[in-house]
């Protein structure tokens, strides 16, 4: 007799797809409902991004403090930051300090990287398999795959055949590499290529920067946590998250109120100086409110920023290579660095304008450009990732009547709530496209605190399928694209925008991202819970 949903024993009561900062606490959150749950993680150990992106120099943008995980006074008081913007051993050691205190890894199958997840209405569950062909059941899906976690490489012809040593940022190893001394190439300078260049330029032998596009960039400002400081950060551990939860995208900073020309040019100009002279991301996300939506507002500060680079760049023509000219400030994510210009001021240290010399292929010794075969140690691929959907798209999603993701999403995601899709029944995604992104760990919390909000009221319904309507899909998705309308970075090729010169068919903007407020986001999320989720199609 066929299993039907009443009486197949199911391997497990969820299944959890990584374990980053989002499967993790979803692991926790589920288990505290008293669930049966396994986690499966492609990498060797918990982490996630901080797991894979070991690359010079890694660190964080947001306030350490800011970032870390808030569901445990326990783990807040345990747990001291060193620095303002912690570097990426310092955030793994802390995850893996989470793993223990919680004991998260007894549910977690390391080295099992899920190659599909597919839907069986006959017993309302999902089906996983694994890469080594093992296969496991539960009745629900969770999705923590995080929105930078597909790396791409340059479509660059024989990149493979390089004699010396080369790494993606992204797939870095974890033994040490040697840069002394050495000839040294990298390929990228978005956030990633920033922190690698800033960190390797002080031991390298000769570094070589290939730029197709220049980004805005601006200082980090980062500094030690003396035992003070650290007593004030604790303390004041309720008023952040508070503050948090408050603004438009969960950092501590927030859009000034005024518009920028609602004050004198050198009242605007004192306030960008002191913006440009502050820790973090104040310049993008606390800088006056139209800045990244009226196009003149966006010119003086993108005017203000480029003057900065031609006084810490002396070479002026190189200066000049490394202000963009096709997109404003803050239009794509803000990378922020500490001396990335000065870099530029080394002897040792070259910048190669690849749409003046495109690069035609890598050769056994190194690069060839249009203009000469440029000879390295290592080549560096900074070249960043299949965003927001690419990690959906290597798994292989099937649900109701076999429809594969894939193709559902062919012209761009569409979700309701960012957390579910039709056709997808007892499958929720955290952090996938449509959600509320900005300082990612608080809308990770609130995300997983709705998802386990949900499976509870599933499980005390007695409820064994949850799907979302083709309406309710289509009213968010067409909400987060009217939402997207009049922000300029929805007009610039970015993986903000699922723009990717290297991956096939990923050349058209899309609207990936939900781009109004968080709280706005919350508000809407809260309401559906408060009526018992009576938008979705509940069985
Ligand atoms: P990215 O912003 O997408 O940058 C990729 C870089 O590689 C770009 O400069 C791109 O040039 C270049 N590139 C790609 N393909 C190329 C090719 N075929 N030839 C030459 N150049 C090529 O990726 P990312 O720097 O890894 O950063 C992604 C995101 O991860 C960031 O925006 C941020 O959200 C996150 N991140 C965060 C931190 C942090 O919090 N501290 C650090 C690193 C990354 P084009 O611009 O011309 O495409």
């Amino acid at each position: 007799m066929a299993a039907t949903r009443e009486t197949q024993a199911l391997d497990y009561d969820a299944i959890v797809i990584g374990a980053g900062m989002s499967g993790m606490y979803q692991l926790y959150r589920l288990r505290e409902l008293g669930m049966k749950v396994r986690v499966f993680e492609a990498g060797t150990g918990v982490g996630g991004t901080w797991y894979w992106n070991r690359y010079p120099g890694a660190r964080f943008d947001s306030e350490s403090y800011t970032y870390g995980y808030s569901f445990s006074k326990e783990l807040l008081e345990e747990w001291d930051w060193s620095e303002h913007f912690a570097g990426q051993p310092e955030t793994l050691r802390y995850l893996n300090l989470v793993a223990d205190k919680f004991d998260l890894r007894r549910d977690i199958q390391f080295r099992s990287r899920v190659a599909s997840a597919i839907y069986a209405e006959d017993t309302r569950s999902w089906s996983v398999t694994l890469a080594d062909g093992s296969q496991f059941n539960a009745r629900f899906l969770v999705t923590a795959i995080g929105p930078l976690s597909t790396p791409t490489m340059p479509r660059i012809e024989d990149v493979d055949r390089f004699g010396g040593q080369s790494f993606h940022t992204a797939r870095w190893p974890h033994e040490p590499v040697d840069y002394a001394g050495k000839r040294v190439a990298v390929i990228g300078t978005g956030a990633t290529g920033v922190q690698t260049i800033q960190t390797i330029a002080k031991t390298v032998g000769h570094l070589t920067v290939f730029q197709r596009t220049p980004n805005w960039c601006a200082p980090l400002h980062n500094s030690k946590i003396d035992a003070e400081a650290q007593k004030k950060i604790k303390a004041n551990y309720p008023d952040m998250f508070r503050r948090c939860q408050e603004t438009f995208a969960c950092f501590i900073h927030t859009p000034d109120t005024r518009g920028t020309f609602e004050v004198s040019s050198e009242e605007r100009e004192a306030f960008f100086e002191k913006l440009y002279a502050e820790p973090g991301f104040g310049i993008w996300q606390g800088n006056f409110r139209d800045i990244l939506i009226d196009r003149k507002a966006n010119a003086v500060i993108s005017d203000f920023v480029a003057r900065k680079i031609r006084q810490r760049v002396k070479n002026p023509k190189v200066a000049e290579k490394l202000i963009p000219r096709n997109h404003g400030f803050g239009t794509r994510r803000l990378p922020l660095e500490t001396f990335y210009y000065e870099v530029y001021n080394q002897d040792n240290v070259e910048l190669v304008d690849i749409t003046e010399t495109p690069i035609e292929r890598v050769t056994p010794r190194g690069i060839k450009t249009s203009d000469r075969e440029y000879q390295f140690d290592i080549i560096i691929y900074a070249t960043g990732f299949d965003a927001i959907t690419g990690s959906f798209d290597r798994i292989d999603f099937r649900g109701v009547d076999g429809v594969r993701l894939k193709d559902k999403w062919k012209n761009g995601p569409q979700t309701y709530l960012g957390v579910m899709v039709d056709g997808f029944p007892n499958m929720m995604m955290l952090m996938g496209p449509h959600t509320a992104l900005g300082n990612i760990p608080r809308s990770i919390e609130y995300n997983v605190d709705w998802v386990t909000g949900l499976i509870r009221f599933a499980r005390e319904s007695s409820l064994t399928r949850v799907e979302a309507t083709a309406t309710g899909v289509m009213a968010w998705t067409d909400h987060v694209k009217a939402l997207g309308v009049g922000l300029l970075s929805n007009e610039v090729n970015s993986w903000m925008t699922g723009y990717n010169t290297n991956v096939e068919g990923k050349q058209t903007r899309i609207v990936a991202r939900y781009s109004g407020s968080a709280p706005a986001y919350r508000a809407r999320c809260d309401e559906v819970a408060a009526k018992q989720y009576d938008e979705l199609a509940l069985a």
